[in-house]
C-alpha cells in the first residue's frame, strides 16, 4: 500500500506511520516529495488492516497499489523521478544521450570516439568491457582493461560514463571504473545481479530483455528499488518479432506506456533496436519526438572495422547531423538537447 502524508504532516507524524508499518510487517520506502511526503508499505502481510494506518494523524490517503511492482509505480511516486548523474539531471526536461562504441577495443578507439560524442553534444560515454555475445567465440570484451580505458577517456572528455555489468561478482570492479551500470537485455532477469545493484550506490540502467513485456522489465527495476536503489533508468532496445529485415522491432510505443505506468526515466537505444545504421537515426528521432527522456546510441571512429556490432554505429559525421536534428526536435514537445557545442561551434552558420 501507498500512504500519503497530508502537506503540513509533521515528521513526527511520519515516524509514527512508519513505526506502524514496520509493526505490520512492511518493507517501508519513504519518499519525500515537493509538497508530501509519500510512504510505500511492500510486503505480503494480507492480514494488514489498513484502517490501522488511515486513522494515524498526517495521513491524506491510504492507496491500494494494484499493479504487481509496487515502487516502480506512478501510485507509488507522482512526480517523474530524476537520477543525478553528477551534474546531469536525468528525466527532467533534458534529452540526455548516451553514446560511443559497442566495445572498448584499444586507446586509440576509445578516445578518439569519446572525442566525438563530447564534441556532437552527448553527455555520458557508453562501451563495453564486459560484452554478453550470442556466440562464445565473438569478441568478449577487455574487461578491466577497457574499463581503464573508457575512464581515462570519459574524464578527458568530461563525459560520464555508463558500461555493463554482466554478473554480480563485477560490481566490485565497475564501481571503481563507472557511473552507471548497465544490466543488459540478457540479464534483465538475472534476479541476484537485480538484487545487489539494489545495495549499489551508483544508479543502474536496466535494458528490456529481448522477449519481455513491459511488465516484466518493470518488476526487473523492482528488484533493484526493494533493494534500496531508488536511481533506476528504464531502456527500451528493441524486442524480437516474426520481422527479420531489422535485427529487432523498436517498441516505441514503450514510451508513453512506461511513462503512465512508472516515474521511472526511460531511454532508448536505437541501435540495437534496429540493428543497422542507417534506421538509427530515423528511429532516435522518432524516440525523442514520442517523449524518450533520452537516447543510447553506439557510435564508432571506424565502424566497419568494429570488434563488434559496426554495422548499427554511427559514424562520427551521422551522430553530428542526428544531435542536430534532434536539437529542433527536442523543442516541439517541451524539452532540451544539450546547447553548448552549438554555441561554441556556430553550428547553422
Ligand atoms: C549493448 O548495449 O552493447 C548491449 C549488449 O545491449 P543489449 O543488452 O540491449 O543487447
Ligand atoms: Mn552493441
Amino acid at each position: 500500500m501507498v500512504v500519503v502524508m497530508e502537506e503540513r504532516a509533521s515528521e513526527d507524524q511520519v515516524q509514527k506511520v512508519i513505526a506502524q508499518l514496520v509493526e505490520m510487517g512492511y518493507d517501508v520506502h519513504r519518499s519525500t516529495g515537493a509538497l508530501r511526503t509519500v510512504i510505500g508499505a511492500v510486503g505480503n502481510n494480507r492480514k494488514a488492516d489498513p484502517r490501522l494506518v488511515e486513522m494515524l494523524d498526517g495521513v491524506h490517503e491510504v492507496l491500494r497499489i494494484t499493479e504487481p511492482y509496487k515502487l516502480a509505480s506512478r501510485t507509488f511516486r507522482p512526480e517523474s523521478t530524476i537520477v543525478n548523474v553528477g551534474d546531469i539531471r536525468i528525466g527532467g526536461d533534458e534529452v540526455i544521450v548516451m553514446a560511443g562504441p559497442c566495445s572498448a577495443e584499444n586507446e586509440q578507439q576509445v578516445m578518439s570516439t569519446a572525442a566525438a560524442v563530447k564534441r556532437a553534444g552527448g553527455k555520458i560515454l557508453r562501451g563495453g568491457a564486459f560484452k554478453p555475445r550470442t556466440s562464445p567465440y565473438s569478441f568478449q570484451g577487455l574487461g578491466e582493461e577497457g574499463l581503464q580505458l573508457l575512464r581515462a577517456a570519459a574524464n578527458e572528455h568530461n563525459l560520464k560514463l555508463v558500461s555493463e555489468v554482466m554478473d554480480a561478482s563485477q560490481i566490485e570492479l565497475l564501481e571503481r571504473y563507472v557511473d552507471i551500470y548497465q544490466v543488459g537485455a540478457r540479464n534483465m532477469q538475472n534476479f541476484t545481479l537485480l538484487r545487489e545493484l539494489g545495495r549499489a550506490r551508483k544508479p543502474v540502467l536496466v535494458k528490456r530483455g529481448i522477449s519481455a513485456t513491459i511488465e516484466e522489465l518493470l518488476l526487473s527495476a523492482e528488484y533493484v528499488l526493494a533493494g534500496g536503489n531508488m536511481e533506476v533508468i528504464l531502456c527500451e532496445r528493441g524486442i524480437r518479432t516474426f520481422e527479420s529485415y531489422t535485427r529487432n522491432t523498436l517498441d516505441i510505443s514503450a514510451i508513453p506506456v512506461v511513462q503512465k505506468l512508472s516515474h521511472l526515466p526511460i531511454f532508448v537505444d536505437p541501435s540495437h533496436g534496429t540493428g543497422r545504421r542507417d534506421k538509427v537515426a530515423p528511429m532516435a528521432r522518432a524516440a525523442v519526438a514520442a517523449g524518450a527522456d533520452g537516447l543510447l546510441i553506439e557510435v564508432h571512429c571506424d565502424p566497419d572495422h568494429a570488434l563488434s556490432d559496426g554495422a548499427q554505429s554511427l559514424f562520427p559525421a551521422q551522430f553530428d547531423r542526428l544531435m542536430a536534428e534532434l536539437r529542433i526536435i527536442a523543442p516541439a514537445i517541451g524539452r532540451s538537447i544539450c546547447l553548448e557545442p552549438v554555441a561554441r561551434r556556430g553550428w547553422g552558420q
